[in-house]
C-alpha cells in the first residue's frame, strides 16, 4: 500500500505524519518498521529521486547556464522541485520590513521536502548545548540532557550514514564505534585552511556530513537498529546494499539517484514502503488537527490540492512533522472550544521562541592557491573539513562579550565551472579583457577560499510567529506572520565571525574581498536565511512554559506530537537536522511503546 488516492487510502489508521521531510520521515520510518500502520500527508508533488534527478547534467545544457534564478535560487538543476522564498499562492507576512526585524521562510513543496537538496551537514549537539541556561542563565534549558539522546544520534548516523572523525573536542561529542564512516580527502585549499588556522589556534577537523564515503555495514547495522525483528532486520539490509559509496563528482545540491546520500525520499521512504505499512498521500495540505469530545486528536482535516477537496481522515495518533513554523501554523490554525487560540496552547507559547542560526560570511583570495595544475576537484560537495566552536572556556569566563559560540563551514578548490565562475574577479585584475582576461581567469580559478560562520542564536520573547488576521492561502488557510528580533548577542557573534574569518585569510596569505564587518548589525544575515529555523512549540519539563513534554508528545492532547524543529528549545550552532531526526526517532519509540501498552 504505497502512494494512495481518495479511492485507495483506508478510513483510519494507527498514525497520521503531516510532512515527508527529515522529521515526517524518520517518524514514519521507525514506526512503520515496527509494524504501526501510517498514513503520511505531504503538502507537495511527488517525487522520484530515480528518474528525477539531474546529475550529470553539465551547466551548458541548462537555461542561463543553470545559474540561480528567483523561481530556482540554488540554480536550475537544484533538487527543489517546488518551493523557495516564495511558494506561489501560499503568502506569509512580517511585521516589519526592517533589515533587522526581517524574518525569510524556505519552504520546499514536495516528497521529502528539504531533504532532497539540503547540506547534510550532520552535527551532534553537545551536552552543553541542551542546558544552554544552566551554563550562563540566557534563554532555557532542555528537559532532556545529551545522554538521553546520544543513542539516538548513534542509530541516526548509523541508518543513514555519516562521514566524520572523533576528535574529543569539548562539546563536540565522540560517536560510538562504527557509527562514522570515514572522512573524504580534503582538498589542497582545506589544507592550508587548516594549517594556518592552527597557528591561529583554531581547530580545524574533518566535517560530518549524510554522504557514504563507503557501502554501508549491511551485515551489522540492522541487528543493531532493530534488535530482534527479524523483517526489519531484512527489509533494512536489502535497502542498505542498494545504496552506492560517493562517486565524488556532481553537486549533492541536485539529489543523489544513487542514494548516496541521505534524503528521506532515498533512505527513509524506500524501507518504510517495503513494510507494506505506509501510504503516503501527496498534494494533501493538512489545515487542522481535530479534536474528539475525549479531548484526543481525533484525525487531520487537508485539501486535497489536485481537487481542491476538503477532506478529513482519522487517527489513534498524530504526530505533525510539517517543518516547525508549518507545524506551528496547523496548530493555531486548529481552533476548538477548549482551545481557541491554538491546539495544544495552554502554556501560550506556541508560535513562541522562533529561532534561526545566525550567519556572517567572508571571502578572500589566497596567492599561494594561484596557477596550480587543474584538478577534479568536485570531491565530497564541501564540508570536507570544519572548525567546531573552540572558544568555550573564554566565552564561559566572560571575556568574548556574547554568550555563545559558532562553528565555520568552509570551501575553495576548483568546482565544475559554471556560470558566473569568472564573474567579478576585477577587484584583482583592476579588469582585464580578451587574452589577459583569460590569462586572469586561469591564475586566479580555484585561488578562493569561503568561510561561513553558522552560530547559535538565544531564544527571545520578540521572535516569534502568529496567525495573520487578514491574510489567508489559495485554499482559504489563514496565514503565518512573523516578528523578528536579534539581541546583542548574535550581532557580536557577527561581528566577531567577520574578524576571525579576515585572520585566516591573511594567515594564508591571501586578502579578504571586503574588509571585515565591524558592526554586528551589517555583518549577521537575516533571521529565517540560513534555513535552520526551530522553536514555536518548545519541549520543556512544565506545562506552563512550553507546549510538549520529553517526548514531544504536547501536554494539552497526549495523542498528538511534533517531531521536527518547532520542540527545540535552544538552537546550538550545530546544524540541526540529525537532532531533528534523533528527537522524532526517539518519540516514535515511545509512541510504539504507549501503544502496545495500549496507553495511546
Ligand atoms: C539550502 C539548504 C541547506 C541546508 N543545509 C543543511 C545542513 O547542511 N544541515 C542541516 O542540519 N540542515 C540543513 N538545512 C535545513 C534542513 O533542510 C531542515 O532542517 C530539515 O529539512 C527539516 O526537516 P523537516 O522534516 O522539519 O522539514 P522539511 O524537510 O522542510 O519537510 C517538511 C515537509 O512537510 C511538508 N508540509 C509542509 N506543510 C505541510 C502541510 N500543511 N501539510 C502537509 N505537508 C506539509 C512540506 O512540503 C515538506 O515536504 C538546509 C536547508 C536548506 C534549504
Ligand atoms: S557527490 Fe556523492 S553523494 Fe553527492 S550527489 Fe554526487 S554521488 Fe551523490
Amino acid at each position: 500500500m504505497p502512494f494512495v488516492t481518495a479511492k485507495t487510502q483506508q478510513s483510519a489508521y494507527d498514525v497520521i505524519v503531516v510532512g515527508s521531510g527529515a522529521a515526517g520521515g524518520q517518524s514514519a520510518y521507525t514506526l512503520c518498521m515496527d509494524g504501526a500502520k501510517v498514513l503520511m500527508l505531504e503538502a507537495g508533488r511527488k517525487y522520484s529521486p530515480d528518474t528525477e534527478t539531474p546529475m550529470f547534467q553539465t551547466p551548458d545544457l541548462a537555461p542561463l547556464a543553470g545559474t540561480g534564478t528567483p523561481e530556482k535560487p540554488f540554480g536550475f538543476y537544484d533538487a527543489t522541485v517546488d518551493g523557495g522564498w516564495q511558494v506561489p499562492g501560499e503568502p506569509y507576512t512580517r511585521a516589519s520590513e526592517e533589515d533587522a526585524g526581517r524574518f525569510e521562510w524556505w519552504r520546499a513543496r514536495m516528497l521529502g521536502g528539504r531533504t532532497n537538496h539540503w547540506g547534510r551537514i550532520s552535527l551532534r549537539n553537545g551536552p552543553y548545548d541542551f542546558k544552554p541556561y544552566s551554563r550562563d542563565g540566557l534563554g532555557q534549558d532542555w528537559p532532556i540532557g545529551y545522554e538521553d539522546i546520544a543513542p539516538y544520534y548513534d542509530k541516526v548516523e548509523l541508518l543513514i550514514g555519516v562521514y566524520g572523525s572523533n576528535e574529543g573536542l569539548e562539546n563536540t561529542p565522540n560517536s560510538p564505534p562504527g557509527c562514522l564512516l570515514p572522512p573524504p580527502k580534503p582538498l589542497v585549499s582545506d589544507l592550508l585552511v587548516a594549517q594556518r588556522a592552527k597557528r591561529l589556534g583554531i581547530p580545524v577537523i574533518p566535517g560530518h556530513r549524510a554522504v557514504l564515503t563507503q557501502p554501508l555495514d549491511y551485515r551489522r547495522s540492522p541487528a543493531r537498529l532493530h534488535p530482534g525483528n527479524a523483517t526489519a532486520q531484512r527489509i533494512l539490509a536489502e535497502d542498505m546494499r542498494k545504496r552506492a559509496a560517493c562517486l565524488w563528482a556532481t553537486p549533492c545540491g541536485r539529489g543523489c539517484a544513487i542514494r548516496a546520500n541521505y534524503q528521506s525520499t532515498t533512505v527513509h521512504l524506500p524501507p518504510a514502503l517495503r513494510t507494506g505499512n505506509l501510504d503516503i498521500r501527496t498534494d494533501a495540505m493538512v489545515y487542522e488537527v481535530t479534536l474528539g469530545r475525549d479531548g484526543r486528536a481525533s484525525g487531520v482535516s487537508f485539501v486535497d490540492r489536485l481537487s481542491g477537496k476538503h477532506l478529513h481522515v482519522k487517527a489513534r495518533v498524530v504526530i505533525l512533522a510539517a517543518s516547525a513554523c508549518e507545524t506551528v501554523r496547523i496548530l493555531l490554525n486548529s481552533n476548538s472550544a477548549r482551545f481557541a487560540v491554538g491546539l495544544a496552547n495552554s502554556s501560550g507559547k506556541l508560535g513562541r521562541y522562533l529561532m534561526d542560526t545566525v550567519g556572517s560570511s567572508v571571502s578572500g583570495q589566497v596567492p599561494l592557491l594561484e596557477s596550480l595544475p587543474p584538478l577534479n576537484e568536485d570531491a565530497a560537495d564541501g564540508h570536507q573539513l570544519y572548525v567546531p566552536w573552540w572558544l568555550y572556556q573564554e566565552q564561559h569566563a566572560g571575556k568574548l562579550g556574547f554568550a555563545r559560540g559558532y562553528h565555520i563551514e568552509f570551501g575553495g578548490g576548483k568546482r565544475m565551472p559554471g556560470f558566473g565562475t569568472a564573474a567579478g574577479i576585477e577587484w584583482l585584475t583592476g579588469g582585464s579583457y580578451g587574452a589577459k582576461f583569460k590569462q586572469d581567469v586561469r591564475r586566479y580559478y580555484g585561488s578562493f577560499v569561503d568561510f561561513d560562520g553558522r552560530g547559535e542564536m538565544i531564544p527571545n520573547d520578540q521572535s516569534y510567529c502568529e496567525i495573520d488576521p487578514q491574510v489567508k492561502d489559495k485554499w482559504g488557510i489563514p496565514v503565518l506572520r512573523f516578528h523578528w528580533q536579534w539581541s546583542e548577542h548574535e550581532l557580536k557573534q557577527a561581528a566577531h565571525m567577520q574578524k576571525t574569518f579576515v585572520d585566516i585569510i591573511e594567515a594564508m596569505g591571501g586578502k579578504p574581498r571586503d574588509p571585515p564587518q565591524s558592526d554586528g548589525a551589517k555583518a549577521i544575515a537575516p533571521g529565517g536565511s540560513i534555513i535552520h529555523e526551530v522553536g514555536g512549540a518548545i519541549m520543556g519539563s512544565d506545562p506552563k512554559s512550553s507546549v510538549t513534554n520529553p517526548w514531544c508528545q504536547t501536554w494539552d492532547v497526549e495523542n498528538l506530537f511534533v517531531t521536527d524543529g518547532a520542540v527545540f528549545a535552544s538552537n546550538a550552532d550545530k546544524n540541526p537536522t540529525l537532532t531533528i531526526m534523533a528527537l522524532a526517532w526517539r518519540a516514535a519509540d515511545h509512541i510504539l511503546e504507549r501503544m502496545r501498552r495500549k496507553e495511546l
